[in-house]
């Protein structure tokens, strides 16, 4: 399995990349940077696309990159999330107002839409590409998940925002073949009320939630660092030296 970082920013300034990941070319996880790292042909690539929340910085490339596809658009891509990430897509940005409804356009230059919602069961897992992918709820101010995503035997988990979470903690657990966590640390410790009240985490709570896992060999891969408190978190991951991390950085390719 080959993951991408396009971007794994918390916010977004010049040189750091909104929330997306790329896995083998073809599934991405979240789409906030995607039209803005990857060139026409690459987004051609892209055949599936797991959301784990809509909040603006998870889907603002899926917008951008469906207007990029209008009429160049060899087959629908499958935009996947659980119920309330797919009535809320619908709801609230590809309403026809914000941006225009992509799931419904055809024309001449596209005899088919551009974009297909998907849902995805919780905690069932479900073929989607070469990759069977497990959405669990996880703890953020809304409907948010963690994606497991099985493939040649390994399995990643993608955990979305969230703060302080149980239940995909107790699920991987479980897993025998568990490669790496994407998971997050948006604010600084002297900021945890705000990540509290935000649903995020410290380093020191990103740290409580690691030791929930009880696999101490599975790297933990930092993603969704405010840039505004870049260096004040890497200086508090640093200093949690008994745990597997790495802090990702835009342009990474993992391979596992
Ligand atoms: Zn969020
Ligand atoms: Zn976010």
């Amino acid at each position: 399995m080959k993951l991408r970082v396009l971007g794994c920013s918390g916010g977004q300034i010049p040189g750091y990349n909104l929330s997306s990941f790329l896995i083998n070319d073809s599934l991405l996880v979240d789409a906030g940077s995607a039209t803005s790292v990857l060139g026409f042909k690459a987004q051609q690539k892209i055949k599936n696309i797991l959301i784990t929340h809509i909040h603006l910085d998870h889907v603002m490339g899926l917008a951008t990159m469906a207007d990029n596809l209008y009429g160049n658009c060899a087959s629908t891509i499958n935009v996947w999330g659980i119920n309330d990430v797919v009535s809320g897509l619908k709801s609230s940005l590809f309403n026809d107002t914000i941006w225009p409804d992509f799931t419904q356009i055809t024309g001449e230059s596209q005899g088919w839409p551009v974009l297909s919602f998907q849902s995805i069961p919780e905690e069932k897992p479900m073929p989607i590409g070469n990759s069977t992918v497990t959405a669990v709820r996880v703890n953020h101010i809304v409907p948010s998940v963690a994606f497991f995503i099985e493939n040649s035997k390994k399995t990643l988990l993608v955990v979305g925002d969230t703060g302080p979470t149980e239940k995909v903690w107790l699920m991987a657990r479980r897993k025998k073949n568990l490669s790496a966590v994407v998971l997050e640390a948006s604010f600084p410790n002297r900021l945890q009320d705000i990540a509290e009240m935000s649903r995020h985490l410290t380093p020191r709570m990103l740290a409580q939630e690691v030791d929930k896992l009880r696999k101490p060999s599975v790297p933990i891969l930092v993603t969704h660092l405010k840039p505004q408190f870049r260096n004040e978190i890497i200086a508090e991951l640093k200093r949690l030296k008994h745990y597997h991390l790495r802090i990702l950085k835009q342009g990474d390719t993992l391979v596992f």
